[in-house]
């Protein structure tokens, strides 16, 4: 395992950048940088761990729950055709940032979905994006 700080673990303390959308104790949302979608969401737990292997239920069903949330301000917010939801285990499962994470990806008919991005999508353009997302959350409750 590298020693380099973890690029997720540095947005959560707040020393990275990062278009927020949503935390509460346990979960950060915010924008994908290298975006396959207008929209491209991350949802992460809190505290570092690896993968879903790694990881113990209680945080697990925390993600999960916000991710759940999250699909439905991103519906509401952007209204795509569908939403892919995708969690990657392992370099072999083509995980390339080692904190646990659930992609979600609004979706448009006749889109070609790739989950990774090719070009850094702009700082204001994602902050605009989330704020637009986050007041969907705002109006998306838990249940
Ligand atoms: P995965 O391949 O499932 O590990 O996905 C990692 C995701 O993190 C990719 O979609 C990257 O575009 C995204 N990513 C990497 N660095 C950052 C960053 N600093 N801020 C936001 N998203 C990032
Ligand atoms: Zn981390």
């Amino acid at each position: 395992m590298s020693d380099d700080p973890c690029i997720f673990c540095e947005i959560v303390a707040g020393r990275a950048p990062a278009a927020r959308i949503y935390e509460d104790d346990e979960v950060l949302v915010f924008l994908d940088l290298y975006p396959t979608a207008r929209g491209h969401t991350l949802v992460i737990p809190k505290v570092h761990y690896e993968n879903l292997f790694e990881a113990d239920e209680d945080s697990l069903m925390a993600v999960t729950r916000v991710a759940r949330r999250g699909a439905h301000a991103l519906r509401n917010a952007i209204r795509p055709d569908g939403m892919t939801v995708v969690q990657l285990n392992g370099a072999a499962a083509g995980q390339t940032v080692f904190h646990y994470h659930v992609h979600l990806i609004p979706r448009h008919h006749g889109d070609n979905l790739k989950i990774h991005g090719r070009r850094t999508a702009e700082r204001s353009e994602l902050e605009t994006q989330a704020s637009e997302i986050a007041a969907a959350f705002a109006t998306t409750g838990d249940a």
